[in-house]
């Protein structure tokens, strides 16, 4: 008979920050570096902990570049090659603390990321990425890397429960991604029925993890600067984004008029577009589970990035968090049934994806949205 949990698994939307007494004056009285020793590579970071996803399109040497300088960290795309990241390390040492070479875990990925490592020793960080972080073949990738590497910072998954995460950490890694189909690019959840609410797998997987000395990734599903505090509220010491930082000059991918306006291809990296891209096609016996989506071209990352970072400063005042280190121990969140006024919704783009829309139009003197601010899917 299978089992049903009863308990209410929640996500960014169902919940709101509940303002605290404070004694912060502004926002810019607001740490957001954090000082992080890891478990088991014992290597020590400094760094403003949001990172921009190992996509093709996201995790571009352009990205690490602009990112860096606001302490944020990218984890690269497992498509540059060895001279590609040595030309990078050359020309940006100051960036190299803050990236990560990401890996798969066929032989072809290991020997990749070996020669990565093994000619450009500013690597400090890797990123072991596979859809399905619950296979003992990826718990024996981690701990292969961990053997040959045993001083590089291993970040691993993704899972969405506490015991995979302690699985994992034991097995070598130190920081584990944490997101099961909650992606705006993923179809995981349509395809296969699996997933985790993101805001319950977060409170769980970090618990799990801090339990251990371990540090958590929260992997997918932030749609606007409000969720990324969020996630960092429910014991996230890192978030990574997507989606919100497609679009831009840093990401990959060409600029291309449609109807007059100017748009960027964003997909998952399972998707159709990115296997026919890098492996030529998709395999028969695998469906593909992203898709392909056109974004409206956003100009510079950098204006997307002080959005992202202004916001989170101002969610720790509200909650009286002088360092984002303790924005977890300060958050109480309020279950809620309606988080937004959408009256005028679409007037206001900045960072948030869901305002990936057709067209805008004055009306009565406001801003107001045609097109129902959906993206155009493709596939
Ligand atoms: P976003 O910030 O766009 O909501 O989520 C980004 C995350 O979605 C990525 O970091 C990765 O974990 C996940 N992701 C990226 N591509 C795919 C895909 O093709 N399929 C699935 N299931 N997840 C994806």
């Amino acid at each position: 008979m299978p089992n049903i949990v009863y308990d209410v698994k929640l996500d960014f939307k169902d919940v709101l920050l509940r303002p605290k007494r404070s004694t912060l004056r502004s926002r810019a009285d607001v740490d957001l570096y954090r000082e992080i020793t890891f478990r088991n590579s014992g290597a020590t970071y400094r760094g403003v902990p949001v990172i921009a996803s190992n996509m093709d399109t996201v995790g571009t040497f352009e990205m690490a570049k602009t990112l860096a300088q606001h302490g944020c960290f990218t984890c690269m795309h497992k498509f540059y090659s060895v001279e590609e990241w040595m030309n990078f390390a050359k020309e940006n040492p100051e960036a190299m603390q803050y990236v990560a070479a990401s890996s798969g875990t066929s032989d072809g990925d290991f020997e990749r990321l070996k020669s990565i490592l093994d000619n450009v020793p500013q690597v400090s960080f890797v990123c072991l990425d596979v859809a399905n972080g619950y296979s003992e073949h990826f718990v024996t990738y981690v701990r292969k890397v961990r053997a040959e590497f045993p001083k590089i910072t291993i970040m691993a998954g993704n899972v969405v429960t506490g015991e995979m995460v302690e699985e994992l950490i034991m097995s070598g890694a130190d920081i584990i991604k944490v997101g099961i189909g909650p992606g705006s690019v993923c179809t995981t959840r349509k395809k296969t029925g699996v997933g985790y609410p993101q805001l319950s797998a977060v409170i769980e997987c970090a618990d799990a993890a801090h339990g251990l000395g371990g540090h958590i990734i929260s992997d997918g599903g932030c749609t606007c600067p409000g969720d990324v505090a969020k996630a960092f509220g429910a014991g996230a010491d890192f978030v990574m984004m997507g989606g919100m930082l497609a679009g831009h000059d840093q990401s990959g991918g060409e600029i291309m008029e449609k109807n007059g306006r100017k748009v960027k291809l964003f997909y998952g990296m399972s998707s159709a577009t990115a296997m026919q891209k890098h492996v030529g096609g998709v395999a028969e016996y695998r469906a593909s589970e992203g898709k392909t989506v056109e974004v409206p071209y956003r100009g510079d990352v950098n204006a997307t990035m002080l959005d992202v970072l202004g916001g989170l400063r101002s969610a720790c005042t509200y909650v009286g968090a002088g360092k984002l280190k303790e924005m977890s121990k300060r958050t109480t969140f309020i279950r809620v049934t309606q988080q937004l006024n959408e009256v005028f919704s679409g007037g206001e783009t900045s960072t948030a994806v869901h305002s990936v829309q057709t067209v805008q139009s004055v009306h009565n003197g406001y801003h107001q949205q045609q097109g129902g601010g959906v993206k155009r899917k493709l596939e």
